[in-house]
């Protein structure tokens, strides 16, 4: 009895595992549809100069309009897409979006820069790299309004070739960010190592850092780590005005969250930036935010 329950767990799985399979196999032939038929779009979330109080950068996260599933989220397809070599022609599409957005944002008087998250498996691709140089040579905008965000297990995998990558990126003027900072391994060697112009705090440290110390400490301690080795730092997750206000007073560059701004589509974004960018910084930042 006790062998029939076990085939019967056994059997009971591996149908589990077969339709989790069948499942994603069927949302990729969706992803290679999207990436034909236009259903993946860029939004965009403002990050706030803290000091100056303006917004003068986005960063563009991907967003997948599915025609029977509703909206799929990043976390659930970005890593399907890295696991079976999509990820690259996402990105691709992503870039092309991005500079063709910021020329736009730029011919109606916004100088804004954009980042665009860039995946462990790419930072060190041949292939990919060749064709993103190509798309950043057509000159839509000038490589020094990209911000290229990369997470500290996307050098993981083949340090020296990141490393090289990154370093002829920054050649061409694209700012290179440490995403999700705090969160990964062998994090003070990257610091060390990579062609860094600019770090970004993990949300997990940010959203508690004003009312739970250990968060302050790390957070502060993170700030005046990465200003002394000459680095901007972003904190990513802001939700509140104590929080922003904690920011400020350690002198960190820009925050990012949802205080200042939920993630936008292009025109949103475009609306976003006339109503803020007049004299009295128009209505929609909370009044704190202006220093
Ligand atoms: P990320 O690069 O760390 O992006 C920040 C995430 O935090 C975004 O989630 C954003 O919507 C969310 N967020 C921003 N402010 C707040 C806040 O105040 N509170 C909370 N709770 N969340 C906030 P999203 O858009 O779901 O993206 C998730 C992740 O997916 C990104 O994390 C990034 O790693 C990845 N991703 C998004 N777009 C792309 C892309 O085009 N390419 C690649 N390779 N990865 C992408
Ligand atoms: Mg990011
Ligand atoms: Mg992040
Ligand atoms: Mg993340």
């Amino acid at each position: 009895a006790e062998q029939a329950q076990a085939a019967g767990v056994f059997w009971r799985r591996a149908a589990a595992d077969l339709a989790e399979l069948e499942r994603r196999v069927s949302l990729m032939g969706e992803l290679d549809e999207a990436l034909r038929a236009g259903g993946i779009e860029v939004y965009y979330q403002p990050k706030l100069a803290i000091a100056e109080g303006r917004v003068a950068s986005a960063e563009a996260l991907v967003r997948w309009r599915h025609p029977e599933r509703g909206f799929v989220g990043p976390d659930l397809f970005i890593p399907l897409a890295e696991q079976t070599d999509r990820i690259g022609p996402l990105t691709l599409y992503v870039l092309e979006r991005v500079m063709e957005d910021l020329a736009q944002l730029r011919a109606l008087g916004h100088q804004l820069t954009a980042a665009v998250n860039i995946s462990a498996k790419l930072v060190a691709s041949a292939e990919f790299n060749q064709a993103a140089g190509a798309l950043l040579a057509r000159g839509v905008v000038p490589p020094s309004v990209l911000i290229f965000e990369v997470t500290e297990s996307a050098t993981l995998e083949d340090p020296d070739a990141a490393t090289e990558m990154l370093r002829a990126y920054r050649e061409l003027g694209v700012t290179i960010s440490m995403d999700d900072y705090g969160t990964g391994q062998s994090t003070l060697t990257y610091l060390r190592e990579l062609p860094l112009s600019e770090l970004k705090i993990d949300r997990s440290f940010v959203q508690h850092a004003h009312r739970n110390r250990n968060d302050g400490v790390m957070v502060r301690s993170t700030v005046q780590l990465a200003h002394e080795l000459g680095l901007k730092v972003v904190a990513e997750g802001v939700e509140d005005e104590d929080c922003l206000d904690f920011l400020r007073q350690l002198g960190c560059d820009m925050a990012q969250g949802y205080l200042i701004s939920r993630p936008l589509p292009a025109p949103a974004l475009i609306e976003f930036m006339d109503r803020n960018s007049g004299e009295a910084g128009g209505g929609m930042l909370p009044t704190s935010l202006g220093g």
